[in-house]
């Protein structure tokens, strides 16, 4: 059946696949379809439309296949992350209560002069628990949640990154209360974008992106855009303002290190460091990011069986109950490898711009 093919521009061939996918009777074409449109998935579209069979006023002049890829690959179904799962941070976790989950939660508390800006920044070293936060937010606001890298936007959606935010707010508002959790925002909003160097393209998703965020403002959507960058001094003075809250996440104490070690190792039932062995592994790991830190966790947890290999003990004859536990000369043996990823003179730039910039209370 080669209708489909021959329908002319790409939106009405999507119209006709899309209804002829109800049809049980299409699935060659459907699979071709899902060949070629990797991200369809049935229902989506469907699922957003009101009692009339219309699509909610903000997704009118959206395309259908931006609301499928909103859908299915931004919005994250069940991102799974609790605040008891983020090591530290008590003082981002207190503010991002009574900034974000609070007002997503109880709304009607947080009207007037209460009510909370649409935008929050997360800025710090990489691999420190950005992520994190904003599927906790999303998950204990109870929430949709949206990822998207920014970066993404004028690299794989070159050309079409424009329409693809306006999409993504459409949904967002559709779906509310929702997260939008927008990675390396720095390459959206950055200064370069707005002093002419930069292509159109870039221009306009920029644009995009700021009056979308504008039209939140002030009104009673429940949507929040978390933006996280490890380059906030990248970022201009228009994204300053639009993200009014601005927290310093950054890299964990050595409690905080203690305590993603002995998470990760008690998961697999593999803790056996004494307190004194943990304060040498903390004094060790100055400097590592939580993400550093699991890196190490997971090499230095590869020790007893490369121990055993090493014995020339055959590892498919292995039990599992006689392997030894992971001891302190597993993580001195991996600290000469998993070395931290972020140099002291890169905190003095965020340490810096937080005084300027940061929300301190
Ligand atoms: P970021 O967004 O700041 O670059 P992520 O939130 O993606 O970092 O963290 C990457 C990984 O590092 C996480 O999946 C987690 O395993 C680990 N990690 C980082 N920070 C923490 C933390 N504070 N508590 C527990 N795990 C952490």
């Amino acid at each position: 059946n080669n209708n489909w093919s021959n329908t002319g521009n790409y939106s009405s061939q999507f119209t006709n696949i899309w209804d002829r996918a109800t049809n049980n009777k299409c699935s060659e074409i459907d699979a071709v379809y899902r060949g070629k449109f990797p991200w369809k998935q049935h229902g989506s579209v469907d699922d957003l439309r009101g009692p009339d069979g219309q699509l909610p006023e903000k997704l009118r002049n959206v395309t259908p296949h931006h609301i499928e890829h909103v859908s299915n690959e931004i919005m994250i179904k069940n991102p799974n992350v609790h605040w008891d799962d983020i090591a530290g941070l008590a003082h981002a976790k207190k503010c991002v209560n009574e900034m974000a989950i609070y007002p997503l939660r109880r709304p009607d508390l947080f009207m007037g002069c209460r009510s909370p800006g649409k935008g929050l920044l997360l800025f710090g070293p990489p691999g420190t628990g950005k992520t994190m936060i904003g599927k906790a937010i999303a998950g204990e606001a109870k929430a949709a949640f949206f990822y998207i890298s920014a970066s993404s936007l004028s690299s794989k959606w070159y050309g079409e990154g424009e329409k693809l935010v306006r999409a993504l707010f459409g949904v967002a508002s559709c779906r509310q209360p929702a997260v939008i959790f927008v990675d390396e925002i720095d390459s959206l909003l950055s200064q370069r974008m707005s002093n002419g160097n930069e292509h159109e393209a870039s221009r306009r998703i920029k644009t995009q992106f700021l009056i979308e965020m504008e039209g939140f403002d002030g009104g009673d959507d429940q949507v929040l855009v978390i933006g996280a960058t490890n380059r906030p001094q990248d970022l201009d003075e228009a994204a300053r303002r639009r993200l009014t809250k601005r927290l310093y996440i950054p890299l964990p104490s050595s409690e905080a290190r203690a305590w993603i070690v002995r998470n990760l190792l008690e998961k697999d039932g593999l803790f056996k460091i004494s307190n004194e062995e943990m304060e040498i592994i903390c004094n060790l790991t100055e400097g590592y990011s939580g993400s550093d830190m699991k890196n190490l966790v997971k090499d230095a947890s590869m020790g007893p069986l490369r121990e055993a290999m090493e014995q020339g003990i055959d590892i498919m004859e292995l039990k599992k109950e006689d392997m030894r536990p992971v001891t302190l000369q597993d993580f001195k043996n991996s600290l000469q490898e998993i070395r931290p990823s972020v140099s002291p003179n890169e905190l003095g730039t965020f340490e810096q711009w937080n005084k300027q910039f940061g929300t301190l209370a």
